[in-house]
């Protein structure tokens, strides 16, 4: 069994079975990437696996702590980080505020809402969120305000953000939508950077370019089931998948 292993897990948002019967297991320290048409379901599989969304039937088992009813925090807690198809950062304040508010969360276990009330241990966090924004190329910029970043710079952002709180497991949806050719390119050096650390990771991406650079494994969803999974040279020339995206 692998460090997340994912059994028989059902979703239905009405009369859509968005989920249907997925199994899935990820080995510890490598890259496994979630591919699909558009609706197949892979942003609803990663909300059951941060508690943003509670699977009707089947369990999410995460270095053999069972996340199923946990909350969000107590997920984090156990060391499984996302980052977000859509950036999900502050931005009135600056990138080092942005890192630091969760290198506390994950410390404390809790949000804490207000970074000006004086925080114990705020030099260490400070130095962690530095560290982190170096880690992703942008520690020139920790003074500046988040919203003056690109598209790109504000995906690193929260890359840093994701970093700073040592995950065992990043989860990432789509870590290079809309980005130009180069964030793209730096993007995969950097997830194959913190990839080498032996960070386990379960990336849901679109870009075939950034699936094959990156992925050891992937897993091909379409209509909420796991149709194929494997090795990425066997993955393009599978009938299968060519039809899913086809009929997708
Ligand atoms: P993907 O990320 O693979 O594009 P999603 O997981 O976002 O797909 O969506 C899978 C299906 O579930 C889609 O048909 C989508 O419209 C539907 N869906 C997703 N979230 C909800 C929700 N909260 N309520 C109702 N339907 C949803
Ligand atoms: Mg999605």
């Amino acid at each position: 069994m692998g460090i997340l292993a994912v059994q028989n897990v059902n979703k239905r948002f009405g009369g859509l079975q968005a989920l249907n019967d997925v199994n899935l297991d990820v080995e510890a320290s490598t890259v496994h990437a979630i591919i699909g048409p558009n609706g197949a379901g892979k942003s609803t599989l990663l909300n059951c696996f941060v508690g943003r969304l509670i699977p009707d039937t089947g369990s999410v088992i995460f270095d053999g702590v069972s996340l199923i009813g946990l909350k969000p925090h107590q997920i984090n807690q156990a060391g499984v980080t996302r980052v977000f198809q859509t950036p999900e950062i502050f931005g009135d304040l600056t990138l080092l505020e942005n890192v630091m508010i969760p290198a506390f969360a994950k410390r404390d276990g809790a949000f804490r809402p207000s970074l000006w009330s004086p925080l114990q241990g705020e030099r260490e966090m400070r130095e962690a969120a530095e560290e982190a924004l170096v880690s992703v190329g942008m520690g020139a910029k920790r003074h500046e305000i988040a919203n003056s970043l690109s598209r790109g710079d504000k995906r690193r952002l929260e890359l840093a953000m994701a970093l700073v709180q040592k995950p065992k497991l990043l989860l990432l949806d789509e870590p290079t939508a809309g980005m130009a050719r180069a964030d793209t390119n730096a993007t995969i050096d950097l997830l194959k950077e913190i990839a080498q650390t032996g960070v386990t990771m379960v990336v849901i991406e679109h870009d075939m370019h950034v699936v094959f650079s990156l992925a050891d494994r992937i897993t091909v969803l379409a209509q909420g089931a796991p149709i194929v999974e494997d090795l990425p040279e066997n993955i393009k020339g599978n009938p299968k998948v060519q039809e899913a995206y086809l009929g997708g």
